[in-house]
């Protein structure tokens, strides 16, 4: 097997983390004699810096040349409290988002039996979850028109779905429902919004071509709530974009640390694969980030662009194994970690390294 992987570190943490989802990749290249050939490419603060732009040709260029990429963050301090600022980060990742026609994120909310006191809900609620989300990426308030006022004092988001939208990422949701536990979830505002109504019509037609996959509508405000009142009624969650944006962040917090999350953006070309926290100013540069995610988005990787499910697996079971010998990054730390046992973000990819070349 031969694949060229495109890593973007972005900003902030991004760069740290990436570092070991790459070093994992080789790893698992170097064990199995598969070829990967990696090429680097810039987005966010640092494209801004560089060229001005969040997102370069160059880096486009590369993307689409690419069979997946692993990117890591995007985000500065000086542009969460400007929100006059024309050009941010964000709007690469948005771009890219659209060029590569990702139009479904997925999220797996794994949970790791040690992790299970990190949460901050009840270890008897959560023991058994098991839950992926299928959020829209493409859609939404996120790309309709955006208006202000000349007088600054009205704004308005347009939120738009088209029918092809809606049925191009329910199929996919509901072939992964079929592969799991056969439940899935849809989540709207269909009491309240056009787009909801049409996304419920929509995942009522395609449900029809799934029989064996039981299918329940839930409206936002309950899904939020019934998740973390009872996150084990959950297997496939289907979502818009906005509504997914919220309701995964939410769910991050069942696996006890947004740093233990990957998460892959699929369409029917490159894959992108990314840990769903962000540039982290707060902890950036002091080696505390947590490479976890960014060493599971690259089992995601392997798993869903190359089809290697065996190694993707066991990149996993390395995780689980670090974890179940006691090691913690600070973030999933407890008061019963012992001091020892908490490692920066370097001293952690060194062990999941070390892990995978002991098997
Ligand atoms: P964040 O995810 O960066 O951080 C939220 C909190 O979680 C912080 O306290 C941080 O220290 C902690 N955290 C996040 N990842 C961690 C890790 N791997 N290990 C340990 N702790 C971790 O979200 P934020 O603070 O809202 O945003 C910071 C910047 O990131 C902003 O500029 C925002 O725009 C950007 N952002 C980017 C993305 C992305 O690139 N996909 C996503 C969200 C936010």
């Amino acid at each position: 097997m031969n694949k060229k992987i495109l890593i973007i570190p972005g900003d902030g943490i991004g760069q740290e983390v990436t570092t070991w989802g790459k070093k994992v990749l080789e790893v698992i290249a170097e064990k199995n004699n598969l070829q990967f050939d990696f090429q680097e490419g810039i987005m966010g603060h640092v494209a801004i810096v560089a060229t001005g732009d969040p997102l370069p040709d160059e880096t486009l260029e590369k993307a689409k040349n690419s069979d997946a990429i692993l990117f890591g963050a995007i985000g500065h301090a000086k542009y969460d409290n400007d929100p006059n600022a024309k050009v941010r980060p964000e709007q690469g990742l948005l771009k890219i988002r659209k060029e590569l026609g990702l139009y479904a994120n997925l999220r797996p909310i794994l949970l790791f039996d040690e992790l299970l006191a990190a949460s901050s809900i009840k270890p008897e609620v959560l023991k058994g979850t098991d839950i992926l989300f299928f959020r829209e990426l493409t859609g939404d308030v996120y790309f309709g028109e955006k208006n202000r006022s000349e007088d600054g004092n009205f704004a308005s988001d347009l939120m738009n779905y088209n029918r092809y939208e809606v049925e191009r990422i329910a199929h996919k949701a509901y072939q992964a429902a079929q592969n799991r536990n056969k439940r899935l979830c849809s989540v709207d505002k269909a009491n309240v919004l056009e787009t909801s109504r049409l996304w419920r019509e929509v995942v009522q037609e395609v449900a029809k071509q799934y029989p064996e996959v039981q299918t329940e509508h839930m409206f936002i405000d309950n899904a939020a709530m019934q998740l973390i009142r009872d996150p084990r009624r959950f297997d496939v969650v289907l979502t818009a974009n906005l509504f997914g944006d919220i309701l995964t962040d939410e769910a991050s917090q069942i696996a006890g640390s947004m740093g233990m999350l990957a998460s892959a953006s699929v369409g029917d070309g490159t894959g992108f694969f990314e840990p769903i926290h962000g540039s982290a100013h707060d902890i950036a540069g002091q080696d505390k980030a947590n490479p976890l995610a960014s060493i599971l988005s690259a089992a995601l990787l392997l798993e869903i662009s190359f089809g290697l499910k065996e190694q993707g697996a066991e990149v996993t079971k390395a995780v689980d194994t670090a974890l179940k010998r006691g090691y913690r990054t600070i973030d999933i730390a407890s008061s019963d970690t012992a001091k020892d046992k908490i490692l920066g973000t370097t001293a952690m990819g060194e062990l999941i390294v070390e892990i995978l070349k002991e098997n």
